[in-house]
């Protein structure tokens, strides 16, 4: 593989991620699964690494990386957790950079400073029980007070992520749902609050170690100074976070597919079958070839992406093109791990199983695999139209 030329601090990064996880994620990666157990202490612990904070700058508490960076230490946590992946994922991806883009100063040094650094944890919320991909249709309101102070939010999210254990919210509720999406508004939502209900954390077929729940306002009272943005920035607030969080989910999906491919080609160098390692037969050197393979093109199209990002240039096809591709890698090459496994690929005791249902997730959350496709195809049709 190229080495994609690295500067030192990107390898560096690298390193102390795969160290880390390592001996901190890895160990523990089984039992977290098992038990739906949210691994507080390692978050807390990767907080002091700055990797819940990765491409934030130190002046507001993260740790002054890039997207390259991220996507390096996101590989290499998700390699070896993915629920624990997707809890640093949203908060460098959904929680900080929507504040780092869009926020004030005021709201960067209360807000984004204690998240960058790990001290509270972030979640996003968008999706709505009757409407996911569908993000513009958004049915929770935020309506002003009579005396301009506070908006009272009204209405329920869903499936959102970290959301049992955060302490701040990016919330998108509408202010005039005359204007259909230009009438979303973002804010910072302050957990607990008088009238935030956190719903029960969902049992879920994968990424078992990451919480997932719903957050119900009622009467809820959210400063005027918590909004992000202006009035009706909400849905262009969302789609350009989306754009980077996508990054972050091709790479956890790389970090998946890297597990599985490693754990089946471990496995098909030890197993025998007819007097010989599995390895030897070309059946399971074609699988071994293909995953390989997929997982290149998964992690060249999820660098691009990144690079284009701390280019400062506009990535939402590179983004999608990467999120699309590489989890669909990852759930065909985690499938493809089980048959490499055998009858052993469908029981506990390999991780195997577990980099199956946890892939599936990849090509579900931050736009299904049909969104992506709508993206790109919007995309490529302005290009080929000229
Ligand atoms: C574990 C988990 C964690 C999540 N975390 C978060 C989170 O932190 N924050 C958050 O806001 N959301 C989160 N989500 C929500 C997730 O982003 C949505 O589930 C996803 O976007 C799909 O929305 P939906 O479930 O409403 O499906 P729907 O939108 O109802 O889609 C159902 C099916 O129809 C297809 N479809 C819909 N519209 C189109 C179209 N125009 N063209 C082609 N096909 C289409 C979809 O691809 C899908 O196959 C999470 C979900 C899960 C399961």
């Amino acid at each position: 593989m190229v080495d994609f030329d690295f500067t030192e601090e990107q390898l560096m990064v690298r390193e102390m991620a795969r160290a880390f996880a390592q001996k901190e994620v890895a160990p523990h990666a089984h039992t977290w699964d098992e038990n739906g157990t949210f691994p507080t202490e390692a978050i807390k612990k990767m907080g002091t690494l700055g990797l819940m904070g990765v491409a934030v700058p130190p002046e507001y508490g993260g740790a002054g990386f890039d997207t390259v960076s991220y996507v390096l230490a996101m590989e290499e946590i998700s390699l070896a957790c993915a629920g624990t992946s997707v809890a640093m994922s949203v908060n460098n991806s959904l929680a900080c950079d929507p504040i780092l883009k869009f926020g004030n100063e005021a709201q960067k040094q209360k807000f984004l400073k204690p998240m960058a650094s790990g001290k509270l944890l972030g979640c996003f919320a968008l999706s709505e029980p009757g409407n996911g991909s569908d993000a513009g249709a958004a049915q929770c309101t935020a309506t002003l007070t009579a005396d301009g102070r506070h908006y009272v939010v009204e209405g329920t999210k869903n499936f959102i992520t970290n959301g049992p254990n955060a302490d701040l919210c990016i919330l998108f509720a509408t202010t005039d749902r005359a204007k259909g999406n230009k009438g979303i508004s973002a804010f910072i939502s302050e957990m607990p609050a008088p009238g935030l209900t956190v719903g029960p954390n969902e049992k879920k077929l994968g990424i078992k170690a990451s919480s997932t729940s719903q957050l119900i306002y009622e009467n809820c009272l959210i400063p005027v100074d918590n909004r992000l943005g202006n009035e009706g920035d909400g849905f262009k607030i969302a789609m350009a976070t989306l754009d980077g969080g996508r990054i972050g989910i091709a790479a956890q999906a790389l970090g998946i597919a890297r597990a599985a491919y490693e754990a089946a080609g471990r496995y098909a160098l030890e197993r025998k079958a007819f007097g010989a390692p599995i390895a030897n037969l070309q059946a399971i050197q074609f699988k071994l070839a293909d995953m390989a393979t997929r997982l290149e093109a998964a992690r060249l199209l999820t660098l691009q992406a990144a690079v284009l990002k701390d280019r400062k240039v506009r990535h939402t096809k590179e983004s999608a093109m990467a999120k699309l591709y590489a989890s669909e890698a990852a759930m065909w090459i985690a499938t493809q791990g089980i048959q490499v496994h055998g009858g052993y690929g469908y029981l506990k005791d390999y991780p195997a199983e577990r980099h199956f249902r946890d892939a599936k997730i990849t090509e579900l959350y931050e736009g299904t695999s049909e969104i992506q496709r709508l993206v790109i195809a919007l995309n490529v049709l302005k290009e080929l139209a000229g």
